[in-house]
């Protein structure tokens, strides 16, 4: 087997160092060739001294000199910064760049590295949902160019394998429905931080956790499935799932569904980026089918979870909505969990700044860093 030569971008995180945990179980199989963190040195600096990559950069330079006090192997190429980041998923010597960053920090690194030609596992589903317009190119039917990691998308994928696309009726994403899914709109206005990040069914990075919590995360999960597969938002739906078996499901136009389990473990969708189009062995728990267990759907809820209608307005508005979403959304979430505004503000922060936007232009990698930017400061001063 050859051996893949991966750069992890975000390994510190919750994606990046379950990729390590693989990369680790199954040695001979990746060479590891760079490394990232934003803030974490210390887990960075034990992750370089475990797997050695050619490059690490560490993207928050407040602590440079302790990184670099603590990186034993002096062979090993030391970066700083953002644009640092950037280049090195352009340049470094990979086969394909695992990008486990998180929000619009991922969007230049993804497109550097698939400008450069590199295949790129992409877990920052934030790419997709400002940039997708400019990344739908490199989207091809064999799926080996940009191969996507969040597992509803990986279910979507195992699903159309071998399926010709034409036939596509429906994707139909699941959706866990998140530690609120019954709760009443009124015990909704008395969410803590300590409530939100509580998720039932999956241990993820903070920032996923409470987009899961107001259902946004589906939102940009729909937007990622619609530039993923080139599917029009009117065929993708959203379902809620509370035991999160099934992954996702494909309706063809048959009338046959195919529908993709297993437990809810990253790992497996993680590992099957990795090693697409193959299929290899992966230690992780089975699904044990010769004990009780019930697989219930219910719709989903727009009155209770408004971000999830906000995201699937700004798909239908199309241009830079998304980006404002997407951008609006980082800071809420920030914001909430600083304990600045309330649960229940996070939507109100993204309407306020998908409703006050100026002119709508169109999509290019300047305009998107610009609206970036320009929501970031309008959702910072909405007073709620
Ligand atoms: P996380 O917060 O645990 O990790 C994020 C990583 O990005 C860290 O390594 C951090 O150092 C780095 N980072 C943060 N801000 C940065 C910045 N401004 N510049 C450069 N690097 C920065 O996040 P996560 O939960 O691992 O999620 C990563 C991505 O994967 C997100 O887009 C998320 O939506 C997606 N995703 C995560 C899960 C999950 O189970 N955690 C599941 C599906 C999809
Ligand atoms: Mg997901």
């Amino acid at each position: 087997m050859k051996q893949t030569n991966l750069t992890i971008l975000g390994s510190t995180g919750s994606i990046g160092t379950q990729a390590l945990e693989i990369v680790r179980a199954n040695p001979g199989q990746f060479r590891v060739i760079a490394l990232t963190g934003n803030s974490n040195w210390k887990l960075l600096a034990e992750q370089v001294n475990e797997f050695r990559p050619e490059i690490a950069v560490l993207t928050d330079e407040t602590n440079a000199e302790l990184f670099r006090t603590a990186v034993r192997d002096s062979d090993i190429t030391l970066m700083f910064g953002n644009a640092e980041l950037a280049a090195v998923a352009g340049t470094a010597r990979h086969d394909m760049v695992l990008n486990a960053l998180v929000g619009f920090s991922g969007f230049i690194p993804t497109l550097s590295a698939l400008e450069a030609g590199h295949k790129v596992a992409l877990a920052n589903k934030e790419s997709l949902v400002v940039g997708g317009e400019l990344l739908s190119g490199y989207v091809n039917k064999r799926h080996d160019r940009i191969i996507p990691v969040d597992s509803e998308h990986s279910a979507i994928l195992q699903c159309l394998v071998g399926e010709p696309c034409k036939e596509v009726e429906k994707l139909t994403i699941t959706a866990s429905g998140g530690p609120f899914r019954t709760w009443s709109l009124e015990q909704m206005n008395k969410i803590t931080v300590k409530d939100a990040l509580n998720h039932p069914n999956w241990d993820m990075g903070a920032k996923i956790t409470i987009d899961s919590a107001t259902m946004m995360n589906k939102g940009l999960e729909i937007i990622e499935a619609h530039w993923f597969f080139d599917i029009p938002p009117e065929k993708i739906d959203a379902v809620v799932h509370p035991q999160s078996i099934i992954h996702s499901m494909v309706t063809f136009t048959d009338g046959s569904t195919k529908a993709q389990m297993g437990v809810p473990d990253m790992k497996l969708p993680i590992h099957y980026a990795l090693t697409y189009p193959g299929r290899q062995y992966l230690d992780t728990p089975r699904l044990d089918w010769s004990k009780a267990q019930q697989l219930t759907f219910e719709p989903v809820d727009y009155e209770r979870f408004p971000c999830l209608k906000l995201a699937v307005d700004a798909l239908a508005e199309g241009g830079l909505a998304p980006a404002i979403l997407n951008a609006s959304n980082e800071i809420a979430v920030a914001r909430f969990l600083n304990g600045e505004i309330s649960y229940i503000d996070i939507a109100r922060v993204v309407r306020h700044c998908l409703e006050n936007r100026d002119s709508s232009e169109e999509v290019t990698i300047d305009n998107l860093i610009h609206t970036d930017k320009e929501t970031r400061v309008k959702a910072k001063a909405f007073r709620a």
